[in-house]
Formats: C-alpha cells, sequence, structure tokens
C-alpha cells in the first residue's frame, strides 16, 4: 500500500480507501469480514457518508477493537429520516445524526468531518454565514472532529471553500471525464449524454485551478467518483466509447495535484482487490492515455496531463513532475516555499535538459516539453 498525507491534516492515509456505499445491506459478519480484507492489505481510511442506522451500527463493530488502526472520514448535515437518507443544513438535525454516527461506531471522534456536499455556491454561502460552519468549528475544538471537510462536485465552490482556510480536507469527484465538464451547480450535467455530444477540449480550467490551489494551501483532496459510477469501465456506458480499468482510474485521480486518497466504493472483495491492485501494478499497467488519446471529439493537446508517458527523460528527469511543480507556481516570482523544496529533492533538474526530444515523441498530448524544461529552468534557476 501506497500512503500518503492528507494535506495540513497531517493523517497517512492510505491512497487507496474505501467509500461505504458497498456495505449497504450487508451482515455485521459480512461487513467486519470486508474491513478484515482491506486492513490486511494497508487499507487505513474510510469514508461514511451513510446516515443508514444499521450501516453505521455494522461499521461500528468492524471497527471494534481497531478504531485506532483506521482514519475515519464521517459526514456531517446527513440524517436518516422517515426510514431514508435526507441531506440536511438544520444544526439540531445535524448534531443528532453526528452524535448517532459517534455512538454507533462506538468512538468518540471521527478523523474528518465532512460537511456533506455543497454543490451550489448560495450553499456553501450558507454554510459559512449560518451555522453549520461554527457547529464543525465547535466539535473540532471539543476534539469530536479532528478536521473539518466539504464534499462537492462543484469546482467554483470547492475553490472558495479551499481558499476560505476553514476546510483541510476535500472530497471531489474526479475522472478523466467530469474533468472535462465545466463547472456547474446540476451535478446530474456530470454524467448527462448531452454533456459529451459536443467536442470538449483539455481539463476545465477551473478544476485544474483548483487541484493546484488545495496542493499549494495543503488542503487535502480524498476522490469519489472515480470510476464515473462505474460508466468508464465499460466501453458501452463511457462517454469516450472506450473502457478504462480500474488501475488507469486510479492512477487518472492520484496524479492530479493535492489528491491523497481515493474512496473507493466496492461490493465485492473482487471490486476491493482490483482497486488495490493499483499499488503494485506496472507503469504500463497505470497508463491510461492510450484510452484516451487519439479520439476526435475528446482531445487534450498542449498540456501535461502528468501521466509519466514521456518517461524516461535522455538525462532522468522526471518531467512529470517538474511540469507539475512548475504549475503549482503563480509566477516566476511568487514560488511557493514547499514547491520549491519538492522541486529541489528532485534527483534531476529541468536546466539537465539536453533537449534531445526523445520525450516529446513519446508524448501522446503534444506538450512542447522542451521549451517547459527551459521556462522550468528560468523559475526554478536550475
Ligand atoms: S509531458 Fe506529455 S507524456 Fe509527459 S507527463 Fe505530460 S502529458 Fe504525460
Ligand atoms: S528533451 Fe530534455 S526532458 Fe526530453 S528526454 Fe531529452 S533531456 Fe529529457
Amino acid at each position: 500500500m501506497e500512503y500518503r498525507i492528507l494535506g495540513r491534516t497531517g493523517l497517512r492515509v492510505s491512497a487507496v480507501a474505501l467509500g461505504c456505499e458497498g456495505f449497504v445491506g450487508k451482515t455485521p459478519e459480512a461487513v467486519r469480514a470486508d474491513f478484515d480484507y482491506a486492513a490486511a492489505r494497508g487499507v487505513n481510511f474510510v469514508d461514511i457518508y451513510a446516515s443508514d442506522p444499521e450501516l453505521r451500527s455494522n461499521i461500528g463493530r468492524a471497527l471494534a477493537g481497531r478504531r485506532g488502526d483506521f482514519i475515519v472520514q464521517g459526514h456531517l448535515c446527513s440524517t436518516w429520516e422517515e426510514g431514508q437518507y435526507l441531506r440536511t443544513r438544520d444544526p439540531e438535525k445535524t448534531l443528532a445524526a453526528f452524535e448517532d454516527l459517534l455512538a454507533r461506531l462506538e468512538t468518540d471522534y471521527v478523523d474528518i468531518g465532512m460537511i456533506h456536499y455543497a454543490d451550489q455556491l448560495s450553499d456553501w454561502q450558507a454554510i459559512v454565514d449560518g451555522p453549520i460552519l461554527p457547529l464543525a468549528e465547535r466539535l473540532k475544538a471539543e476534539g469530536r472532529i479532528r478536521h473539518i471537510g466539504l464534499s462537492s462536485h462543484n469546482p467554483a465552490v470547492a475553490q472558495q471553500a479551499a481558499e476560505s482556510g476553514r476546510i483541510d480536507v476535500l472530497m471531489f469527484s474526479i475522472n478523466p471525464c467530469y474533468d472535462l465538464q465545466p463547472a456547474g451547480e446540476d451535478v446530474e450535467a456530470l454524467w448527462a449524454d448531452e454533456s459529451y455530444a459536443s467536442a470538449l477540449h483539455n481539463i476545465d480550467p477551473e478544476r485544474e485551478r483548483l487541484y493546484e490551489t488545495c496542493e499549494r494551501l495543503g488542503v487535502g483532496i480524498d476522490v469519489m467518483k472515480v470510476y464515473g459510477g462505474g460508466d468508464l469501465l465499460s466501453e458501452a456506458n463511457s462517454p469516450f466509447g472506450r473502457a478504462l480499468t480500474p488501475v488507469q482510474c486510479m492512477e487518472y485521480a492520484l496524479t492530479r495535484p493535492g489528491v491523497a486518497a481515493v474512496m473507493v466504493g466496492c461490493r465485492t472483495t473482487a471490486e476491493m482487490q482490483a482497486a488495490i491492485d493499483w499499488c503494485g501494478a506496472s507503469a504500463a499497467e497505470r497508463d491510461y492515455t492510450a484510452a484516451i488519446a487519439g479520439m476526435e471529439r475528446f482531445t487534450w493537446q498542449g498540456h501535461c496531463m502528468y501521466c509519466g508517458h514521456c518517461a524516461p527523460c535522455s538525462v532522468g528527469i522526471d518531467i512529470a513532475s517538474v511540469n507539475k511543480f512548475y504549475n503549482l507556481c503563480p509566477s516566476d516570482d511568487d514560488i511557493p516555499e514547499t514547491v520549491r523544496e519538492h522541486y529541489r529533492v528532485l534527483t534531476h533538474h529541468a536546466g539537465e535538459c539536453i533537449g534531445c526530444g526523445r520525450c516529446e515523441r513519446n508524448c501522446p498530448f503534444d506538450v512542447e516539453i522542451v521549451e517547459g524544461m527551459r521556462r522550468a529552468t528560468k523559475r526554478f534557476g536550475y
């Protein structure tokens, strides 16, 4: 298992993590067996958005005796009313649902209190101006929440939240399809056929800016919808008309700036294993470029995707990392200290580029890498 630091929380989370939706309807024994399977393979991070009391209790039983082995992301504003899940912004219902979560998990804290999803700017504003964020901050002061997060599908909302300084973690939907889409308040549009009916080019700049902002400010991202609800794994359902493998989807998400972990919702241990396989996968198995390059309607051109397909560089430069660190700097005069340090510890630097052009022949997205190395040399000084 690969472990990553979840932004400024400092938490060391497994890159492959568990969403809870796959546990719905299972017996307590089956949920415990799933946790056993995950734990044995190094998974230490779990997201619990569900308010279903039975599921919460089953997860509590699965955590019994090993609460400290798991980093738990529990959702605020997710309630259970009249036998079904409901999102709320009512502070009393939110608090009651949170108390219920702690009681059923048989714990007195969650590591991340995730404010359940906000896709509209007005909703985020209401969370900030109303009672929800102060409630989360009070729970944090009491030690019942260690860090505050927000889940969203809208990069415009997520950007405001990240820049507010009041959340440490962002749960965000990331996959190569959604990344093509402009920001919007209607989550359904992310997977609607009409949204993919006309040509789309390159990652939406707002999304790219969001990931870079999170990395720069230390807002740790954990990913949801990495398979696009399963559509990306199917040639028939994928907007691309091509199937990606679970490992390729994981690789795509885990190579976005700021991303520490992917929450994978799994019904079976085979599905869990398919995601965990990312850890031991070869570079060729992780490489998603063949599945998204060469399409007519959807293209990524001249823009680094951090895919690593250009490797190996003749002198050993990690081109994807150089490009990423370059993009994480607002300008030549504004290089964040953390980025400067990450660049410094690279084994080879952009200034060593001999301009052989080998990498450009390997890049499926026609990135002008030699020019990029020249710009990075100017920015970092070597
Ligand atoms: S330069 Fe091209 S091949 Fe290399 S990481 Fe970027 S997009 Fe991928
Ligand atoms: S052109 Fe520069 S970055 Fe590309 S392979 Fe050659 S030395 Fe490496």
